[in-house]
Formats: C-alpha cells, sequence, structure tokens
C-alpha cells in the first residue's frame, strides 16, 4: 500500500484551540507528539475508519489531542481511559477505539485499568507514549524513567534503592494472553519512524477485523523536560532509552486470531429480574410512593462532618430507609484525601420521580456533626429547609442562616450515653426524624437490622434512634 504524506483526512485543516486558527501544534517545539498523531492520523483515514474511531484524550501533554483529529473523542479523567473505552465497546461493538496514554496516564495511575482491558482483550487499540517523565506537569519522575534520569523529583537521579526500576509496561502487557499484537517502536528518526507507520496500520487493520486488543509502546521525545535540543533528545532515544526499553515486536498472532465476537443477548428488566431471581415483592417495595413531607416531588439531603464520625452510614441508612418506602433514592458520598479525620459528606436525593443526578449543592434538609459543616453548607439551606446540628460540638452558628428549621442535638452526648459515641450518626438522623416526620422510628429501626447483623450494634444504634428520636419530637412540639 503506498505511503500517503499529505494530510490525512482524519486530521483537522486548522486548530481550534486559540481564537486565531493555528496551523501548528501545541506541542513543544522537537516533541514526539505530534509525529505520532500523523502517523496514527495516517492509518485512520488509510483503513477507512474515520467514521467509526472514538479517541480517548488523555491527562497529560497531549490532552489536547481532540484539537487535531477529526473524529469523535472523549475527555477521559486521568487513567481511565481503557475503562471507558470498555463501556463504548459494550454498547458500540463497531467503534474502533483509540486509548492515547502517556507515562503517568497509562504506568502509573491508570495501571491497573490498562492492565485489565489488556488482559479482557478488549476491542482497543493502545498507544502508550513513553517519554520517561510527566510532560505536561514540569518533568516529575514517571514509572518509566530511567535509572540516574534526572527528573524535577529526582534532582540526584533515579535511584534503583529509592526509586525502584523502570515499569517495562510492554514486557508486561505481551505476558497477557488476549493483547494480539503488542510492539515498542519509537518516532526518531525516519527509520524508526517507518516501522512505526507500518505498525500501527497493521495495528488499525487488526481493529478494523475485529481482532481485539493491541498495544503499541511509543518511544517519544520531551526535549523541553529532558533539557536536551530536539537533535540531543532524539539521539538520546538511540544510544541510552532503547538500552532500557529496546524496540521490539514482542508479540504478532493477529493472522490467526478469529475476530472477537461478544454478543451475549440482552433482554429487558423482567429477564434482568429473572436472572437475579428477585422475587415480586422485592421488585416494588411499597406500590405507589408516598409523598413527601415538604409537599414537591423531591427532597435532598447532605449529611457532612468529619471522617469516622459515620457519616456516609448516615447517608446510606437514610436511603435505604426511604428506598423501603417506595421513594426513588441517591446516595453518593464523598470525602477528601483522608479517610478518618477529614471532610465527609452524604449526599442523598429522595424523589417520588426517577432522580436525574445524585449531586446535591442546596440541600432541603442538612444533618452537621460537626462545626466546619455547618458553617460551610448551613448558609446554603433554603428558607423552607431544615437543620439538625450537633450541640455536643458545635457551641456557634453561622449568622446568615436563612433555614426555616434549626434544631440543635447533643448527638455525641446522647450517643455516649446510648452507649458509643459512635452512633451519633444515628442520634442525628432519629432526632430529624422526629422534627419532620420524614421517615417513622420503625422505618428506620427496620432498616437498622437489615444494616447491622451483630445483635449488641443493632441494640446499640437502636437505643441511639430512640434517644434522637425523642430529641426530635420534643423540639418538633415545642416549635
Ligand atoms: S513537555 Fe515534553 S511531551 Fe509535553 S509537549 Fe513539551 S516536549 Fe512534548
Amino acid at each position: 500500500m503506498p505511503i500517503v504524506l499529505d494530510k490525512p483526512s482524519s486530521f483537522f485543516d486548522t486548530f481550534h484551540r486559540k481564537p486565531t486558527q493555528q496551523k501548528t501544534t501545541h506541542y513543544c517545539p522537537g516533541c514526539g507528539h505530534g509525529i505520532l498523531h500523523k502517523l496514527i492520523a495516517e492509518a485512520i483515514s488509510a483503513a477507512e475508519l474515520q467514521d467509526r474511531c472514538i479517541i480517548m484524550a488523555p491527562v497529560g501533554c497531549s490532552v489536547f489531542l481532540y484539537y487535531y483529529f477529526e473524529c469523535a473523542s472523549i475527555s477521559i479523567p486521568h487513567g481511565r481511559a481503557p475503562a471507558v473505552a470498555t463501556g463504548i465497546s459494550r454498547m458500540r461493538p463497531d467503534a474502533i477505539l483509540v486509548c492515547y496514554q502517556g507515562d503517568g496516564d497509562l504506568a502509573a495511575i491508570g495501571t491497573n485499568n490498562a492492565i485489565h482491558a489488556a488482559s479482557r482483550g478488549e476491542k482497543i487499540i493502545t498507544f502508550f507514549v513513553n517519554n520517561n517523565v510527566y510532560g505536561m506537569t514540569g518533568g516529575q519522575m514517571a514509572p518509566t524513567t530511567l535509572l540516574n534520569q534526572k527528573t524535577t523529583t529526582t534532582p540526584y537521579g533515579r535511584t534503583l534503592e529509592n526509586e525502584g526500576a523502570p515499569l517495562p509496561v510492554a514486557e508486561i502487557m505481551a505476558t497477557l494472553d488476549a493483547p494480539g499484537l503488542v510492539a515498542r517502536t519509537a518516532v526518531n528518526s525516519p527509520r524508526n519512524i517507518q516501522k512505526t507507520r507500518r505498525l500501527i496500520r497493521r495495528g488499525f487493520e487488526a481493529m478494523k477485523d475485529g481482532k481485539g486488543y493491541v498495544f503499541i509502546e511509543v518511544l517519544s521525545h520531551c526535549p523541553t523536560n529532558w533539557r536536551k535540543t530536539p537533535e540531543e533528545a532524539c539521539r538520546w532515544i538511540d544510544e541510552v532509552v532503547t538500552k532500557v526499553y529496546p524496540l521490539k515486536l514482542f508479540k504478532d498472532d493477529l493472522d490467526t486470531r478469529e475476530p472477537l465476537c461478544r454478543e451475549h443477548p440482552r433482554g429487558g428488566f423482567p429477564e434482568l429480574v429473572k436472572a437475579l431471581g428477585v422475587r415480586a415483592e422485592e421488585q416494588d417495595a411499597g406500590g405507589v410512593p408516598p409523598a413527601l413531607p415538604n409537599g414537591t416531588d423531591t427532597l435532598t439531603f447532605k449529611g457532612a462532618g468529619f471522617g469516622g464520625q459515620g457519616v456516609l452510614s448516615l447517608g446510606l441508612l437514610l436511603a435505604n430507609t426511604a428506598m423501603r418506602k417506595a421513594w426513588e433514592v441517591t446516595w453518593l458520598p464523598s470525602y477528601g484525601p483522608e479517610m478518618r479525620g477529614g471532610v465527609a459528606y452524604s449526599s442523598v436525593v429522595i424523589s417520588r420521580k426517577p432522580i436525574g443526578s445524585p449531586v446535591v449543592d442546596c440541600p432541603d434538609i442538612l444533618i452537621a456533626l460537626n462545626k466546619p459543616s455547618i458553617f460551610k453548607l448551613g448558609p446554603l439551606v433554603p428558607e423552607q429547609g431544615t437543620i439538625v446540628y450537633n450541640s455536643s460540638m458545635i457551641d456557634e452558628l453561622p449568622p446568615d442562616l436563612s433555614a426555616g428549621t434549626v434544631a440543635g442535638v447533643p448527638a455525641t452526648d446522647l450517643a455516649a450515653e446510648a452507649g458509643s459515641q459512635k452512633a451519633a450518626n444515628t442520634v442525628a438522623l432519629g432526632c430529624l426524624a422526629g422534627i419532620t416526620g420524614l421517615l417513622t422510628r420503625e422505618e428506620i429501626a427496620g432498616a437498622l437490622r437489615e444494616t447491622y447483623s451483630k445483635p449488641a450494634v443493632y441494640d446499640l444504634n437502636l437505643r441511639a434512634l430512640d434517644a434522637g428520636w425523642r430529641h426530635g419530637v420534643r423540639q418538633g412540639t415545642d416549635a
């Protein structure tokens, strides 16, 4: 097949990233990404796959690749390209899925995703761009950084003792059964570019034939972070990098492979219920959902506190109890990097209708278990909303609260009296139920029984629930 050297049709004519339509890329002068982009675009056009290609744009220097390829593309969270591509592959078996990932994306944060996708033999062609550093963020050490190579985080050079050995990703991929083609190549010289061009075209032909997973590691030069001129960087690949990462076709058994066929019949909801063995009474928890106390179709809730205060379980318990009343529910936990002592949030949406999003910004109901939570979230609760706060830990309220109901409950103290401070979350939920009538004491107790299988833990939480419930009912009566 003749090699086409003009602009491939799967490249845009101009790049719209900047207001002035530019003809050059955003990459640094002498970067290897541009060459690889061109080779991939040529192969897509040559195989006439432009309309079927979906390219996963990673986090890294190549994050903007969708400005160059005139194909469908998706911007993917760091390292998750194979997971997203897998999902698309299941729904669109004819799609040609291209994962374009760098060292940090594939060989660090996304290694598990990459290896499992390869091991499953997903219909994905992966380009692993190995330039030995984190390029976009300023040249930190990557798993692929060479021994003795200086980076911003290894200013004395990477050592075996401190940082371990460079990660040979292509070699690892080649040990798996499922990939049909695994190779390492480079784009630092005309000779290597020609080899890479042929390899990429072979990979796309395999994708066209539906032959499963292809992995191509491409040694690419990063003059900027290597602190070299483009010429020096290209030479360095030949003289140094390839000694650690040899250019090699590790595996190619594409010719003997059959196209991957994943035709599992998909049924509708009734078939799924049957396959799962769900009984009829479990499909519908209670017929028509009852009206919500706020008189609308949807009620939003946020629980907040320190990690370790049971904020996530609090939301889960509320969601489980609400589900038993045939309401639609979502539960969305979130927390800071540290699980214990950091911030933790539970967002719950309860609705009589299907829920569009589990995200809660301005909750109708807030349970704040610590002071930072009420200062941060309390002012967001609307006038008709309710705030229940843990007065054992909150001795001051923000001045700008507008919620119609603001009730303190000494949740930590009442929980301690019930047997353990850890049950402060259950006290707070009991108090909320007592004030609002959103849930009955019996409904929460039923959910507690399902949540806590150990009798002692269940009994403790039941006592905590009752203490909070009584407090809430009194507050509701006083109001
Ligand atoms: S930092 Fe390196 S990899 Fe990133 S664009 Fe510049 S040369 Fe290319």
